[in-house]
């Protein structure tokens, strides 16, 4: 049985494998639960909670029987999104501004910045400023041990194996919509990143996709969503350390607006899990 092996309330929770490990680690950013008790939104909790990756760390769950690392964030996403670079902030949120280098990015512009200030691209999160020690706070004592954690996984594995593939886990709605733009389409099952195949070579994307694709699902990759601050941030594939992302359709395993599994779950998980067990036989041989 695969084991815990650190788990800090509130912030992640780490399993290791047990028996011969690969060279795999897997991490779930964006399904947290928890709301640590300075969150002070101004809207009803229940918006603020629907904006998560629902069910991602129990649809990917077998990586750990596979000989996979899997980190999982246990904080909500719309506290804090450990898929930003700390300085991917909006100053305009901070009162007196942010003492830090900021790095304004599209995500910013969106809200949807390290911390976000609105859900649905339009409706604000809080009424009034944060202060600077709130800022500093969320990004201590989340955003820093989630990346160290993340970080301190792939520097053990690669160690070990002289290479290590990282797969960062996300959902997405259904359809397209015109932040996106691409309202009015049914997005493909899967969507996988790389960021314009920076971060992982062709031959660890194509194993993802090939996999997939003969479960009888669509797979497109770095259509629109190609992946940010977790697969950038450690991806290094000339020293063999390769990350992508993979975006699964809400679609395909759950009822978005009920929040609940669909008839398709049992299927998709199925097809992840063989989706592991491939990139396993890759890893290993
Ligand atoms: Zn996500």
């Amino acid at each position: 049985m695969p084991t815990v092996t650190q788990d800090i309330p509130q912030v992640l929770r780490r399993t290791d494998p047990d028996g011969t490990p690969a060279p795999l680690v897997f991490d779930s950013p964006h399904t947290g639960m928890a709301f640590p008790d300075d969150f002070d939104p101004v809207i009803p909790m229940e918006m603020c909670e629907r904006v998560s990756d629902w069910f991602i760390e129990d649809l990917f769950g077998e990586a750990p029987a596979h000989g996979a690392v899997f980190l999982e964030a246990l904080f909500r996403r719309a506290y804090l999104d450990p898929n930003r670079d700390p300085a991917d902030l909006d100053v305009t949120m901070i009162e007196g501004g942010w003492p830090d280098p900021v790095e304004a990015t599209e995500k910013t512009a969106r809200g949807a910045s390290l911390i976000w200030r609105v859900i649905d691209g339009e409706t604000p999160i809080y009424g009034r400023k944060l202060t600077v020690g709130e800022v500093r706070s969320r990004i201590e004592t989340y955003w820093r041990p989630y990346h160290a954690e993340l970080k301190a996984a792939l520097d053990e594995v690669h160690a070990l194996h002289d290479r290590v593939f990282h797969v960062n886990c996300h959902s997405m709605p259904e359809w397209g919509d015109a932040r996106w733009g691409d309202q009015g389409t049914r997005r493909s099952d899967f969507i996988v990143g790389t960021r314009d195949g920076t971060t992982a070579s062709d031959a660890f994307t194509e194993v993802v996709v090939e996999s997939l694709r003969a479960s009888g699902y669509s797979v497109t990759v770095n259509d629109r969503f190609k992946g940010v601050e977790l697969i950038r941030r450690y991806a290094d594939p000339a020293n063999r350390r390769e990350s992508l992302q993979i975006e699964v359709n809400r679609g395909i395993y759950m009822d978005e607006a009920a929040i609940t599994r669909s008839e398709r779950y049992g299927a998709t998980k199925a097809a992840i899990t063989r989706m592991i067990q491939a990139l396993r036989d890759y890893a290993v041989g």
